[in-house]
């Protein structure tokens, strides 16, 4: 067993997990010199790392995040026993900004801890850093942290363009993605990536391991960091972009084949998500689709291929004639 604890204990993937920070670090433009990040156990991990963060730094904040926000963060803000508001969604699972604005003004005597979606779980929409910063400018909040949950579109949106505003340079100050969604590692993992002069706020020195502790768990998995780093390394830049161009082909391509077969699928701009009304329980079953609210989705990740969404659409289309 790779363990990833200790300065005492030399064996290890540290190394590796060196290389997978700054690698997220660079693709999500932090500034030069003040970040540090890990490898966490998944996206839910690493919300909860940010929003420890938060709290820290401003242990009256008051936490705002969108009703399509995942169950991760109402669960971590209940562990940090942080006051939270629900913020409406617009119609495509996006915040709403004006619903935001409105009510942060009401209490703009308190520092805001904003968590934004890049790409909510059911429609994969993205809460805009730029223009929650707008907001928060406009209405002159001077303590603020913005902590971005990544989860899916977080390891992709860097290689879109026109690119989405939720990095640092727009404006987060942590941002959490998972390592089992996107990049594809075969056990959970993820990787937070957050300002260093934050961190070094929280970080204690123990003797016991040799080392700052730093991160939610104590040991770590050290697998993980080499799953990470091998896909990191095997692909490259430019083949995490291939990925992402492929996986957006094919989610154009399920919006269209369904649409001609007049079920009204719809996805957000650049997104890999495909959402549509609920199809017959036989099909929810047998493609195992999660469902919210009336509606299911399909995410095209980039093992899916035209081929599949072809049987998927016509099952889909067979059990609708059957009803
Ligand atoms: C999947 C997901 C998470 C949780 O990630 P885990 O890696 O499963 O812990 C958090 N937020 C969003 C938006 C997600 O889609």
């Amino acid at each position: 067993m790779i363990l990833l604890c200790a300065a005492t204990y030399a064996v290890g993937s540290r190394e590796m997990e060196k290389f997978v920070v700054s690698f997220f670090a660079g693709l999500f433009r932090t500034p030069e010199d003040d970040w540090w990040g890990y490898v966490t156990n998944g996206g839910s991990e690493g919300n909860l790392y940010g929003l420890y963060l938060a709290r820290e730094l401003y242990p009256k904040g008051m936490v705002y995040y969108s009703e399509a926000t995942h169950y991760s963060v109402q669960k971590n803000l209940h562990l940090l026993n942080m006051p939270g508001i629900i913020i409406r969604t617009l119609p495509n699972g996006e915040i709403d900004y004006n619903d935001l604005e409105n009510t942060i003004r009401m209490n703009r005597h308190l520092p805001v801890i904003m968590l934004a979606n890049i790409g909510t779980t059911m429609t994969e929409a993205r809460d805009d850093v730029k223009r929650i910063k707008d907001i928060l400018k406009n209405l002159a909040i001077r303590h603020h942290y913005i902590h971005a949950d990544g989860a899916l579109s977080g390891s992709y949106s860097a290689f879109l363009e026109p690119r989405p505003a939720f990095d640092f340079a727009d404006g987060a100050d942590s941002i959490a993605i998972s390592g089992h969604k996107f990049i594809g590692a075969p056990i959970p993992c993820g990787v937070v990536i957050a300002r260093k002069s934050n961190r070094d706020r929280i970080a204690r020195s123990v003797a016991y391991i040799g080392s700052m502790d730093t991160t939610i768990t104590g040991s770590r998995n050290g697998h993980s960091p080499l799953f990470l780093w091998y896909a990191l390394k095997s692909l490259g830049v430019e083949g995490l972009r291939e990925r992402a161009r492929h996986s957006l082909t094919v989610a154009a391509y399920a919006v269209e084949r369904l649409n001609e077969n007049g079920i009204p699928a719809w996805r957000n701009p650049d997104a890999i998500t495909v959402v549509f009304p609920d199809p017959p329980g036989s099909i929810r079953r047998k493609w195992q689709l999660a469902s919210e609210s009336g509606c299911s989705h399909i995410i095209c990740m980039p093992n899916v291929s035209r081929a599949q969404i072809d049987q998927f659409v016509e099952s889909f289309v067979e059990a609708m004639v059957l009803i």
